[in-house]
């Protein structure tokens, strides 16, 4: 009888130092593929919410009302380990084709202010945009191929402006809108302060 029970106990920290070691071996064999796509687009840095003058004196020429435009590159990264059969963590090909139908077609030639769907009411600048995009990808890469996993994403503005992303904190990143505060938003907001420091005052 004490024989089959310590045949159980180290059949079971066999079956978990096999696990340490698959988990060891996965890390090792992850590769991360980039695939780099280019759009054109023209956009302004404006609240809506703030004056000129207010947004002049925060943003510069950016808030110029009649537009500018850049030549955006943006790299995406795909973290997974490569199917031995095919070689590949994700075909090029594929990646591309989401990337341009999440997001270039629907950028390229555009103005990011206005022409848009998922930008509409946005600031456009590339922080948002980077976190837009995200939200876009994230779910489009892993519906196609669930060994791939989108791990970070680059976009450059110009030679020396770019921004990363790698998704953390997303949650919080739910509405990005810039819709004007409201009276209802102000009676949310009020309240929301008052049930804070009522929490705090108990404790
Ligand atoms: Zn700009």
């Amino acid at each position: 009888m004490g024989d089959y029970k310590s045949s159980i106990f180290i059949r079971v920290r066999l079956d978990v130092s096999l696990q340490e070691r698959l988990k060891q071996k996965s890390k090792i064999r992850m590769v991360y593929i980039c695939r780099r796509e280019t759009f054109n687009a023209s956009h302004k840095l404006y609240n809506p919410n703030w004056s000129k003058a207010k947004n002049e004196a925060m943003f510069g020429v950016c808030a110029n009302e009649n537009w500018h435009g850049h030549n955006f590159e943006l790299v995406v990264t795909v973290k997974g380990i490569p199917d031995l059969a095919s070689g590949m963590v994700m075909d090029y090909k594929v990646l591309s084709k989401i990337i341009r139908r999440e997001i270039i077609e629907k950028v390229h030639y555009k103005n990011l202010n206005l022409d848009v769907d998922f930008l509409q009411n946005k600031m456009p600048s590339c922080e948002i945009l980077i976190i837009e995009f995200w939200k876009k990808l994230a779910p489009a890469i892993q519906e196609s191929n669930p060994r791939a996993q989108l791990h970070h994403l680059k976009l450059i503005e110009t030679k020396n402006n770019f921004v990363e992303y790698m998704g953390e904190g997303l949650e919080l990143y739910q509405d990005l809108s810039l819709h004007p505060a409201t009276a209802e938003d102000a009676v949310l907001i009020v309240s929301g302060i008052l049930k804070l420091t009522g929490s705090l005052s108990k404790k």
